[in-house]
């Protein structure tokens, strides 16, 4: 078809039996055949202008066929039946103490399993949806409701006409809920829970009115819709998800009171932010095809830390940016089996699997990146023309590097085109010579290879007396005053590593009273990268490690931690890590002390992450803070996950974790505590966690919080690799067109790859397919990695 004007969708719910009919009025333009999107549905009508006509089914294109040729406009009207899912994918139900609580996630692909649609970003359409339920149930979609009809037993709700839209944004849902209610400038915003699950509504509606303030003046659009849900899913795959005005988060990010910890809270903000800047960037303005996926999640990214920044200073959370974002980003990014950002993806699988650190996280560092470079109001001037242009429409990243290179002059297509259409990123040598310092770039890869990909860098000098200048470094070599030089890369918007040679290193970290937080993070990162890429040996990393140990910046320790405890899993020759790390963590634990009454968020959580640190490092200390575990609920809520890790280290004992685990009411507790549980030792005990997971006493969802720890834990290892098999058919089941069995497999192969490779590698060659391919590519090269290190590592 050309166009779809409008889907008139009615959808019959059966609670009991969870299936639906399906009555479909499709509105648009055809120009010769007519082939829609559908899967797992059964058609029993279908209609053109009225008039009967015969179709196929093609299940491995998951496409519905119309036999003949039409043209003009055209009325398509189908009935249909469908199974409400059980896994995490399409309309799915989840269960709960009142009822089955029902939800959809279309995104990317999932719509088509619900309706037949042209299933495709750029055929927006207006939606006009109706939901016929039992007569005690309460439904939700994209708009408010125009009419509601009872019906005996029924009763039948027709919600109004969406604006143009994509048909990934649709929501439908259907439960038993508790509602709480806020106001944004006469516009309501709801709280969704299921019922019983209401815990204080005004945090999270608090948040997204906080955001929505920050974007309607950043973007000078106002917010579309005439009113916004956020709806607590109590299984969900995903963190949360966009749905345009029905936004759908997962339980432990909406279920906010007193208790909760400061992350947790953080977090919480910084997703909500995410979600709500996808109703400008992504919603009003959708990318086009999936290849652009990126600039909708990095753009949202990028976003959510400004407005948390511009609304919680003391949070700085664009440290957070960088530890999260960044990093994740720059790890992965030097695998050989990367991807550009902007990647040609065609099918369902190969969409699923882009929703990664290379979207999200790469995407917004390149985009903090050129915001330094183009300056942050022509940045912002851009952003606004852009979306006013296109507003329910589509755009291509292009349009929008072409709106911000104008606002800003400067050669901003070009740059950005590089960047994201390379695999990979940069990392530059700099050498002292003379009174000049050389510079050259390369392809940074941690498996030690590299190639001869230039970049066109925004690179940053810092010079002492607070100068700086800019510079496009964008060929092999070139030369820089050494006069008063500092170091590069200001506030770490740059993405690519440094590797300062010889004396320029000692140089660079003797002025680390001129360093802020983002640079000594870059130096630290970059001493890592540099170890186990093997360009430089343990001796050099730890002298470099050893120069921040009495550091207190929040990025220093944060990362220290995950360098540690990364070397801690991998490295067998513990005489090297233990005695430093349990060192490390030791001063800081003490130093750090109890939790003081009215200190900043970020003391409060470096306390529960270096006590959690030091738990593995230290088995005394795991037994002094296993005391804390029989007042758990008492506990400040930042040290509970540490609280519980050192019960299960010092205890082995896991019926306590688990009926703690029955005790809590909320999805935080209840995730460190099935994390904690990764950390038992023994069969008996591993077989006890499988059973919780296989009767759903543990929820789907967090599932795989147990199985990623216990791949870590170098005790249950070789239960997860003799169990590889059945955990994938699991994961599918539960996850299956998501994208995270794949990154599940990416993410368990490393680990117990070095304890069981046989096993591994006879997964690997049996389990090739296109839905975890990525995952498996990723997961043994970096085992690879992983291997030699240790050889270093001697
Ligand atoms: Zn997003």
């Amino acid at each position: 078809m050309e166009s779809v004007e409008l889907y008139n969708i009615e959808l019959n719910l059966d609670t009991e039996k969870k299936t639906f009919r399906g009555i479909e009025k499709i509105i648009g333009i055809a120009n010769g055949s007519i082939a829609l999107d559908s899967v797992g549905l059964s058609i029993s009508s279908l209609k053109i202008n009225g008039k009967d006509c015969q179709f196929n089914i093609d299940n491995e294109k998951q496409e519905l066929r119309v036999n003949g040729n039409f043209s003009g406009k055209i009325e398509l009207d189908i009935v249909f039946n469908g199974k409400v899912s059980d896994s995490l994918n399409g309309l799915y139900y989840s269960d709960t103490k009142s009822g089955p609580f029902f939800s959809s996630q279309f995104e990317a692909t999932g719509a088509r399993y619900t309706f037949p649609c042209i299933d495709n970003p750029a055929y927006k359409a207006e939606f006009s949806i109706t939901m016929d339920i039992p007569r005690d149930f309460e439904a939700i979609s994209n708009m408010p409701e125009e009419r509601i009809t009872e019906n005996g037993q029924r009763k039948t709700i027709k919600f109004m006409k969406t604006p143009k839209m994509s048909t990934y944004l649709v929501y439908i849902g259907a439960g038993h809920y508790d509602v709480g209610r806020g106001d944004y400038n006469g516009k309501p915003v709801y709280l969704i829970t299921s019922k019983g699950n209401m815990k204080d509504s005004s945090i999270p509606i608090e948040m997204a009115k906080g955001s929505l303030k920050f974007y309607e003046e950043y973007f000078g659009i106002n917010y579309q819709l005439p009113k916004l849900h956020l709806i607590a899913v109590p299984e969900f795959a995903f963190g949360a998800m966009e749905n345009w005005g029905a936004i759908t988060f997962r339980e432990v990010l909406l279920n906010l009171d007193g208790s909760s910890s400061a992350s947790a809270i953080k977090n919480a903000d910084e997703v909500i932010a995410h979600e709500l800047a996808h109703q400008w960037f992504g919603n009003l303005v959708t990318m086009k095809w999936w290849n652009d996926l990126w600039l909708n999640e990095s753009f949202a990214t990028f976003m959510s830390f400004k407005s948390a920044d511009a609304r919680h200073k003391e949070w700085n959370v664009f440290d957070d940016f960088i530890i999260s974002q960044t990093s994740g980003a720059l790890h992965g990014d030097s695998l050989r089996k990367t991807h550009p950002i902007d990647v040609e993806v065609k099918n369902p699988n190969e969409i699923a699997q882009i929703f990664d650190e290379i979207s999200y996280g790469k995407g917004g560092s390149i985009l903090r990146m050129i915001e330094a470079y183009a300056g942050e109001s022509a940045f912002r001037d851009g952003v606004r023309n852009h979306l006013k242009k296109n507003s329910f429409s589509n755009a291509i990243g292009n349009d929008l590097w072409t709106a911000i290179e104008k606002a800003s002059g400067k050669d901003i297509s070009n740059v950005m085109s590089a960047w994201i259409k390379t695999p990979g990123y940069p990392i530059i040598t700099a050498k002292k010579s003379g009174d000049r310092i050389h510079l050259s770039q390369k392809k940074f890869r941690l498996d030690g290879s590299s190639d001869d990909t230039i970049w066109p860098i925004p690179l940053t000098v810092i010079r002492s007396g607070s100068k700086k200048e800019s510079i496009l470094f964008n060929k092999n070599e070139m030369d820089i005053d050494g006069k008063d030089f500092l170091r590069f890369n200001e506030n770490h918007t740059g993405f690519y590593r440094v590797n300062y040679e010889g004396d320029l290193l000692q140089h660079v970290l003797s002025k680390k009273d001129s360093m802020n937080s983002f640079d000594k993070w870059g130096i630290l990162s970059d001493a890592f990268a540099a170890l186990v890429s093997g360009a430089s040996n343990f001796n050099t990393y730890k002298n470099i490690l050893t120069s921040f140990s009495k550091d207190e910046e929040y990025t220093v320790i944060n990362e220290i931690i995950g360098q540690l405890s990364e070397l801690r899993l991998v490295i067998q020759n513990k005489e090297k890590i233990m005695p430093l790390g349990k060192e490390y963590f030791s001063y800081h634990q003490k130093r750090l002390g109890d939790k003081k009454n009215g200190e900043p968020a970020n003391i409060s959580i470096l306390r529960g992450r270096v006590n959690l640190a030091l738990v593995h490092f230290d088995s005394e200390f795991a037994k002094e803070l296993d005391k804390k575990f029989k007042d758990y609920d008492k506990i400040d809520p930042n040290l509970r996950m540490a609280v519980s890790t050192a019960h299960a280290i010092a205890t082995n004992d896991s019926e306590s974790l688990v009926e703690s685990m029955k005790r809590q009411n909320n999805d935080e507790d209840r995730v460190k505590l099935i994390s904690s549980m990764g950390w038992l030792k023994g069969e008996n005990n591993y077989n006890r966690i499988m059973e919780l997971v296989k009767s759903q006493q543990i929820k789907k969802q967090d599932s795989r919080t147990f199985f990623v720890t216990a791949s870590r834990n170098p005790d249950t290892r070789k239960n997860i690799a003799n169990d590889m098999d059945s955990l994938l058919a699991l994961f599918r089941k539960y996850y299956g067109g998501t994208g995270y069995e794949s990154r599940f497999i990416e993410s368990v192969i490393p680990y117990v790859g070095l304890t069981d490779k046989a096993k591994i590698d006879d997964f690997v060659n049996r389990n090739k397919s296109p839905d975890i391919n990525q995952g498996i590519e990723k997961g043994v090269e970096e085992l690879t990695i992983y291997q030699k290190l240790n050889e270093r590592i001697k």
